[in-house]
């Protein structure tokens, strides 16, 4: 339980905790988040009605869709109240969660800005005048109770059911496991009729099954939003300064390193603190493919400020179902942002690298500086390393 919730904004009860959120008070608004607890379902829905009910000429929260197990999913929007003789302003977007497990990141880094934008009126009031934001914290609510990856679904096959002898693949992207749930990163289909799944089993799949993604999907549509950030959390990484991404073979460029490693190495490397990435799928246009590098040089030239941060390209591929792609695909401006559990990952921090991140992405499109910058500066971002190792033969 949060220790804090009939005034929002009461710190937690340790002087360290006290402390840190004394430190972190003035840019992040975290002091509801100051203790060891989870922000169950409950907590984040008191949370957003507790910020619309307080800051009701700038908040609406709206319920997107309902989970698999019928838990609400909510969008929260934070516009300038002159928005009411109808401003217009660039709609922007970010979503977290969908990954049930990954828990104690990106749904309070997300609150956070809210939170910011929303109390902070006289700083942000400029930015709400150009920019409206629209958070989605949770896109998981059942995943994170059932603290698994996939959504929960009974009726979810295994993973590999139906894929055929020669590699084909059915796209049940679910659990090892029948009756888990779906990986609802998997299921951004705008046109159901293009997914893996629809096409090799169209009777049994008409539509699509995973209702999280879908609710993103259509509250994606109404926005229309210039650009749509998605916020995980991945393992323990270093940077692998020997490996060059490269562009013409996205996705499978990974160099390995070899097994056993040379008995000289010391095993050096940067944490990886967060890894960003693009879309790369061959049908996205370059200019949203250039926006979203944009979004990416923005996020890494204001979090590489922070000490101990150290941020590389994401190793992700091309399949068009991911947030990052799908969206993308349809000309959004399309983000995926992964923050690093680990040695230098703690909660804080972690928050802090949402926040700083979103802000600044949210900054630039409102003062227009994000359409300045060269998207290839994105070549400046270092490779993570993958942990494959190549068996030498
Ligand atoms: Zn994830």
């Amino acid at each position: 339980m949060l220790k804090a919730l009939g005034g929002l904004l009461v710190a937690g009860t340790t002087a360290s905790t006290q402390a840190i959120a004394k430190q972190s008070k003035r840019e992040v608004a975290l002091d509801y988040l100051a203790n060891d607890d989870l922000l169950d379902n409950d907590e984040l829905e008191r949370i957003l009605q507790q910020l619309e009910r307080r800051y009701s000429d700038r908040v609406s929260v709206m319920e997107i869709g309902r989970s698999n197990q019928d838990r609400p999913i909510y969008a929260v929007s934070i516009g300038a109240s002159s928005n009411k003789q109808c401003l217009k302003t660039t709609d922007v977007m970010a979503i977290g969660q969908q990954h049930g497990d990954e828990m104690i990141s990106s749904a309070e880094g997300l609150l956070s800005v809210a939170q910011h934008l929303a109390s902070k009126q006289g700083q942000t009031k400029k930015l709400l005048e150009e920019v409206t934001v629209h958070i989605v914290p949770r896109v998981n609510p059942d995943g994170f109770v059932a603290r698994q990856r996939y959504n929960v679904d009974t009726d979810a096959p295994a993973r590999g059911e139906g894929d055929d002898i020669f590699g084909g693949d059915a796209g049940f992207y679910t659990a090892d496991d029948a009756g888990i749930g779906w990986d609802i990163n998997r299921y951004h289909w705008f046109d159901w009729t293009e997914s893996n799944l629809y096409n090799n089993l169209p009777d049994e799949y008409p539509e699509n099954p995973v209702p999280e993604a879908r609710a993103v999907l259509s509250a994606t549509e109404e926005i229309d939003p210039e650009w749509i950030v998605d916020y995980h959390r991945q393992g323990t990484y270093t940077t692998d300064p020997d490996v060059t991404f490269d562009p013409e073979n996205p996705g499978e460029a990974y160099e390995r390193g070899t097994y056993p490693p040379d008995p000289d190495a010391s095993g050096a490397g940067d944490i990886v603190t967060s890894s960003l990435f693009w879309p790369i799928n061959d049908g996205v246009s370059e200019e949203a493919q250039d926006l979203s590098k944009q979004i990416v040089s923005v996020m890494y030239n204001e979090l590489t400020e922070f000490e101990q941060s150290t941020i590389s390209r994401y190793p992700g591929g091309t399949y068009a179902g991911i947030a990052r792609n799908g969206y993308g695909l349809a000309g959004y401006g399309s983000v995926l942002y992964e923050l690093s559990t680990g040695t230098l990952g703690d909660r804080e921090f972690r928050m802090q690298q949402v926040f700083t991140s979103l802000l600044a992405a949210i900054r630039a499109t409102a003062t227009g500086s994000l359409y300045e910058i060269n998207p290839e500066s994105v070549s400046q971002l270092p490779e993570r390393e993958t942990n494959g190792f190549t068996i030498e033969e």
